[in-house]
């Protein structure tokens, strides 16, 4: 089934018109992106086939594989199509993992992941268990491509300086935030750029989600011993999300072990969350001291500044013609995060260029008429002030005041659970619009109208009640 007799053995081509063009290949890539780059990336490829019109190439590691689709894959095409015509996409691939599958996982390079390598199978090399754990990072996640602004420069100034850092500055390093606020991002971006920087430096990154699968599996498999070794060995260790693993007690506890062993050997860390390490539920006091012990930076909610200079900078990378009008309108209007600010703005340019018309204000309205009416109808918390003093028939000022009487203390504990329940705002926010209160305040209101619901089926019917209106 394969054409190209010359590489059927799996070896480098010994065609010498392949090596040739691969050589005028290899020469224009590198006068285009320096000595250096091309040591670090183009080095190490080996020409292996060309299949049916597909040029495989493999390299060392996942890392390497990533980096060239994210970076050099489009522009190796070019290159290869012009040498050699016959040629119509590029393949690259991890040498290792080809070796030792014995069932092919072949797919094309767009798609990005070559599949999962087996687990059982993994004495191909003694690198080969950490190009494993690591996620995939989207390219599009770096540094460059972060737009800084008030609510995020504490943050982004953070991860900087890690990323930059030959050894360990602060340890760890938490973000939190709300949702689609960036956290992601910046994380992968410490990632890219130590990668890029230091090859041979261990980064893994990966959500807390799939640290806890891997430890459950390993758990079950019996496995643990490995599974402490994999993490041991990194130099910088990226955990998204760790309010996942808040409430699971033996994961916690093997994260501790980790984190403390990785620590104490003078690795780096960096963790995200949804909230503050102390406000995290159902967290271990001990884990969450340590959690403090690094430098903790939140993201704040974006600012309109921050969203227009976002969409200027998505806007330029699409390389299409949108009136200010219509990137004022937007943010503006998609207040709630940048994930869904991205989002409108592909979707008025996407329909645009299906329809083939202009971007006017109309079109954008029209676009977007689902997404800006979830976006008008987020309610605000002076909005649920006013609604629960009347429904409980108090005054709104009782919300702000220091007043202890069961008669408002309740009701401004419905308000801060509402206010939780219904906005993106964060403990400590909603506190302080409550009179400039502590957030362990809000935490046990929620907390207290929670249980209250559980007892008291009228007062859950009140406060459904409330939710509704407020919704509607
Ligand atoms: P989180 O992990 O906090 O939920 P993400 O990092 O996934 O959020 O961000 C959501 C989307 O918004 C991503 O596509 C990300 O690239 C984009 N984004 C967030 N903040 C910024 C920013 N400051 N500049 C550019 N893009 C951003
Ligand atoms: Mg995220």
């Amino acid at each position: 089934m394969e054409k190209d007799e010359t590489a059927a053995d799996g070896k480098t081509p010994s065609d010498t018109s392949l090596s040739t063009q691969w050589k005028a290949v290899c020469g224009l890539l590198r006068a285009e992106i320096g000595e250096a780059a091309y040591q670090s990336w183009l080095k190490p490829m080996t020409v292996r086939e060309i299949v049916d019109g597909e040029m495989r190439i493999s390299v060392p590691t996942r890392f390497m594989r990533d980096w060239i689709i994210a970076h050099y894959l489009d522009r190796l095409c070019e290159l290869w199509a012009d040498e050699n015509p016959e040629i119509k996409s590029v393949d690259v691939y991890i040498q290792s993992e080809r070796e030792t599958e014995t069932a092919p996982s072949r797919k094309k390079t767009s798609s990005g992941d070559a599949g999962s390598s087996a687990n059982g199978g993994g004495n191909g090399g003694s690198n080969d268990y950490r190009v494993d754990i690591s996620a995939p990072l989207d390219q599009r996640y770096t540094f460059e491509q972060f737009v800084v602004g008030k609510p995020n420069e504490f943050a982004y100034a953070a991860a900087r300086r890690i990323a930059e850092a030959s050894k360990v500055v602060f340890n760890p390093l938490f973000l939190y935030g709300g949702v689609g606020l960036g956290k992601t991002h910046l994380m992968q971006a410490i990632a890219w750029h130590i990668r890029e920087r230091t090859p041979d430096r261990n980064v893994i990154y990966l959500s807390a989600e799939k640290f806890m699968y891997r430890f459950i599996r390993a758990l079950r498999e019996k496995n643990t011993v490995d599974f402490k070794e994999q993490f041991r060995s990194v130099d910088v260790l990226m955990i998204d999300d760790v309010q996942f693993i808040s409430g699971k007690e033996s994961t916690q506890e093997e994260f501790f072990h980790t984190f403390n062993s990785l620590v104490d050997q003078g690795r780096q860390i960096v963790l995200s969350a949804d909230k503050s390490p102390s406000d995290l539920e159902g967290m271990e006091e001990r884990l969450i001291s340590r959690l403090n012990y690094g430098l903790v930076a939140d993201i704040h909610a974006t600012t309109y500044e921050l969203r227009l200079g976002i969409l200027h900078s998505k806007a330029e990378k699409m390389s299409v013609d949108i009136p200010q009008k219509v990137l004022e309108f937007l943010a503006h209007k998609i207040t709630a995060n940048v994930r869904e600010l991205e989002g409108g703005l592909n979707r008025v340019v996407a329909h645009a260029q299906l329809v083939g018309r202009e971007i006017t204000l109309e079109t954008t309205q029209d676009v977007l008429h689902d997404l800006l009416r979830a976006n008008d109808r987020r309610v605000t918390i002076e909005e649920i002030q006013k609604r629960v003093s009347a429904h409980f028939n108090i005054r709104v000022s009782d919300m702000h005041s220091a007043r202890r009487a069961r008669s408002v203390a309740r009701p401004r504990q419905v308000a801060m659970y509402l206010a939780k329940q219904l906005t993106a705002r964060s403990l400590p926010e909603i506190g302080r619009k409550f009179g400039g209160r502590d957030h362990t305040t809000v935490m046990h209101a929620v907390k207290k109208v929670d249980e209250l619901r559980e007892q008291d089926s009228s007062f859950a019917e009140d406060v459904e009640l409330l939710r509704r209106m407020l919704e509607g």
